[in-house]
């Protein structure tokens, strides 16, 4: 049996030359001079392939060849596109509409002739495939509806892309990323309490479930049954050490509007690259719900998916490197382990070391007010006055956030509030100035070292955080000493 072409040519002449080469050539051909009408022959004549030109009006043939690829009913035909230029782009977007072969209209009939049977050849239809198409010629097909429905999705999917892609911008401000997404979220999801988590490389580091119950006040217990309910399916794909959770965007209140048991509808969903857990999102609903089947959750997943997979490569990166990208002090982890060497060394061999926490007073307003890069400016800045306040043998460490320590070895803590002071003092006298911007800042620092009572490395840092919490308790932009038991 002479295979099938369905040949689609706006323009007469060329139409009719084709048509008669390939009827030459032994082919069957049906033709069509637009997208739209070769998108309704489709159904009507049922092609092995499809021919088609790509300037056309109306419906072009990227288009055409679009709505056959998108759905499972014609998917399987392939399709061949002429065009008279040459240009990238054009096979850009052949090979984007998901075409098989992408050809110069000026080449010759024998070579087209050649180009087909190879197409058929590789793509053959099965007979089975072909009746449930011909069975499918009905009004849902029209072509317009077909490209409408296409149009709109993907206009939704570039909008969503969108929307998230701006997010990209906040990689580095985890709250406020995850502020912006469950906005994001809310706006296109119906929740009645929504969670992000993101996964961390460091398995140390703690597991928050960020949770949104869009205002509403909930109880204590419905979110940490959503907790365990949510980090049980986690832990399908790794094992967690530290969790806690944080709402955002609201505040807790005492009384319960529902009980967990009321949120009949929900989704937990691990979001994994590379084999990795990389984060989850959840959905819980007192609704009736089909949150898989929701028409845009596929196109959702694949965007956040994207944006958790940024977030996690920014934090490895970090993770894995020694200093801290905005203030180049050691980062955490370096801490971490500095922390444990120093304290292992004084006791082999007994000698004092110092270690201070400083934390800058009302950052939050610094950044509420200026803005983020504002604030990175004044802990970059608060970072430099530290390096210049300090002997070289000091250790300087971002820790976290908008807290920064230091370890003074060899120093008792007689001798380390004397370059302590000096830091307060130099950052208070400071005129921060960026972008023409002037403000002033202070700083609060808890000072210790390495008592005998104090064990572990662990009840150091313990003692600092004391102390610092006391500077802040009694005024902030002072230094307050650890008190022995
Ligand atoms: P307090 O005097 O009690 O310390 O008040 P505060 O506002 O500084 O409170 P807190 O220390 O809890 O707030 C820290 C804030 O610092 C939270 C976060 O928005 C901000 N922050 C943390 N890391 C960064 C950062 O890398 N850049 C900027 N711009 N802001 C940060
Ligand atoms: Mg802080
Ligand atoms: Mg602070």
């Amino acid at each position: 049996m002479a295979a099938k072409i369905l040949l689609v040519e706006d323009s007469d002449t060329q139409l009719k030359f084709l048509k008669e080469g390939l009827v030459e050539n032994g082919f069957e051909v049906e033709t069509a001079m637009n997208g739209a009408e070769a998108y309704k022959k489709i159904f009507e004549c049922v092609p092995d392939v499809v021919v088609s030109d790509i300037m056309m009006p109306i419906i072009d043939g990227y288009q055409l060849c679009r709505m056959i690829k998108n759905v499972e009913e014609t998917k399987k035909i392939p399709v061949i596109l002429l065009t008279v230029l040459d240009k990238k782009i054009d096979s850009f977007w052949g090979k984007k509409a998901g075409a098989q072969l992408f050809l110069s209209k000026s080449i010759d009939i024998n070579e087209l002739v050649r180009n087909i049977n190879a197409t058929l050849r590789r793509y053959p239809l099965s007979e089975e495939y072909k009746i449930s198409l011909g069975q499918r010629a009905n009004a849902e097909n029209s072509a317009q509806t077909r490209l409408n429905t296409i149009l709109n999705d993907l206009l939704l999917k570039s909008v969503f892309a969108n929307e998230f892609r701006n997010l990209s911008d906040f990689l580095n401000y985890e709250r406020i990323l995850v502020e912006k997404l469950f906005s994001l979220l809310s706006s296109f999801v119906e929740y009645s309490v929504a969670g992000i988590f993101f996964a961390s490389p460091d398995e140390f580091a703690e597991n928050i479930l960020y949770i949104d119950t869009l205002g509403r006040n909930l109880c204590k217990n419905v979110l940490s049954d959503i907790q365990y309910d949510f980090f049980r399916k986690m832990e399908e794909y790794r094992s967690f050490k530290n969790t806690k959770f944080e709402v955002v965007r609201i505040l807790m209140g005492k009384e319960t509007d529902y009980k967990f048991t009321d949120l009949t509808s929900k989704i937990i969903i691990p979001l994994i690259f590379d084999k990795k857990l990389i984060g989850g999102i959840c959905f819980y609903t007192r609704q009736d719900m089909d949150y898989a089947s929701f028409r845009y959750f596929d196109i959702m997943i694949s965007e956040l998916l994207a944006i958790f997979k940024m977030k996690y490569q920014y934090t490895e990166k970090e993770f894995m490197s020694v200093l801290d990208g905005l203030t180049g002090l050691y980062n955490r982890r370096q801490f971490e382990i500095s922390l444990e060497q120093e304290h292992n060394r004084s006791k082999r061999h007994p000698s004092d070391f110092s270690l201070a926490i400083l934390d800058i007073d009302f950052f939050k307003k610094v950044n509420d007010t200026y803005g983020h890069q504002y604030g990175d400016y004044v802990l970059k800045t608060v970072a430099n006055l530290m390096k210049s306040a300090f002997r070289k043998t000091d250790l300087l460490y971002r820790y976290g956030g908008e807290e920064l320590i230091m370890i003074m070895p060899e120093t008792n803590i007689e001798g380390a509030v004397i370059p302590v002071q000096r830091l307060r003092r130099m950052v208070e006298d400071y005129d921060f100035e960026y972008n023409g911007v002037k403000t002033k800042v202070t700083v609060s620092i808890g000072l210790t070292m390495n008592y005998q009572e104090l064990n572990t490395p662990a009840d150091i840092l313990k003692s600092a955080d004391e102390a610092l919490y006391k500077a802040k308790e009694s005024g902030r932009n002072r230094v307050v000493l650890y008190e022995q038991q």
